[in-house]
């Protein structure tokens, strides 16, 4: 091989340069908790996780846990499902506790989601285009469990082609965006938690306005694409360490 790791490359600055030291939180998800009681705050790895608990977890009778109440949102008909990473933070201040769930008015959220930029242009993701269909021509009484199909599709930990980020408003592809659980930020599949730091590696001066995000993004694609790096992902700001994914830099 022509490149040579130890070459010339070595004298930049951080402690970690050139180590990995990616560590995503998120694959840190667990069966099951050992919360002797509670389970209301995110010390709870099944809280935390926007997941209820389940007869495996210590908590028993006293369970507060307000995500085992999901089938609000997603229905009960169907395999218990945990909330998307980004459902789950918009939920943790939306609900505060079990009965605030029923505030939360089920058609308001449709409604947001459904009002996304993105939306119209899902003709290429088949299950939404098949929901969209349906839903035009569908009668009053099925539209609650047709709408809880919906939150299945795009706000739970089960995955689709999609899910709705409520960080940016909008509709992200799965294999494209990533909210960070420690963060609490939807981010770019390039942009990766760094263990050492503990917060994730973004592009900072990207990220200044949520709202130029997008064009600024279509121009870095552009630029990238033309230079050949389009997909390497930037070492870490704080200790130089760098991602799985990363190349040579
Ligand atoms: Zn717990
Ligand atoms: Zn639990
Ligand atoms: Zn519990
Ligand atoms: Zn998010
Ligand atoms: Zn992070
Ligand atoms: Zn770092």
């Amino acid at each position: 091989m022509w490149y040579d790791e130890d070459s010339d490359e070595q004298e930049n600055t951080g402690p970690k340069n050139g180590q990995i030291t990616e560590k995503n939180p998120n694959d840190e998800k667990k069966e099951k908790c050992k919360c002797k009681k509670g389970c209301s705050k995110r010390s709870c790895c099944c809280f935390k996780f926007g997941s209820g608990c389940n007869s495996s977890c210590g908590c028993g009778s006293s369970c507060r846990n307000m995500f085992n109440h999901l089938e609000y949102f997603f229905g009960d008909d169907n395999n218990k499902c945990a909330a998307n990473p980004c459902f789950a933070r918009w939920l943790v201040e939306h609900a505060k506790n079990t009965d605030g769930f029923k505030l939360i008015d089920r058609d308001e959220l449709r409604q947001l989601i459904m009002k996304c930029p993105s939306f119209p242009d899902m003709s290429y993701d088949e299950d939404l285009e098949a929901w969209t269909k349906k839903w035009q021509t569908i009668s009053e009484n099925e539209k609650l469990a047709h709408t809880q199909k919906l939150f299945r599709m795009l706000l739970s930990d089960d995955t689709t082609m999609h899910y709705y980020s409520f960080c940016h408003n909008d509709l992200f592809q799965e294999d494209c965006y990533w909210h960070c659980i420690v963060c609490q930020e939807c981010l770019k599949w390039r942009e990766w938690h760094c263990g050492v730091c503990n917060k994730c590696m973004y592009f900072s001066f990207f990220f200044f306005n949520k709202k130029k995000l997008m064009i600024f993004d279509r121009i870095y694609q552009l630029c990238g694409f033309l230079l050949g790096t389009y997909g390497v992902s930037l070492p870490c700001e704080g200790c130089g360490g760098r991602s799985q994914m990363s190349g040579s830099f």
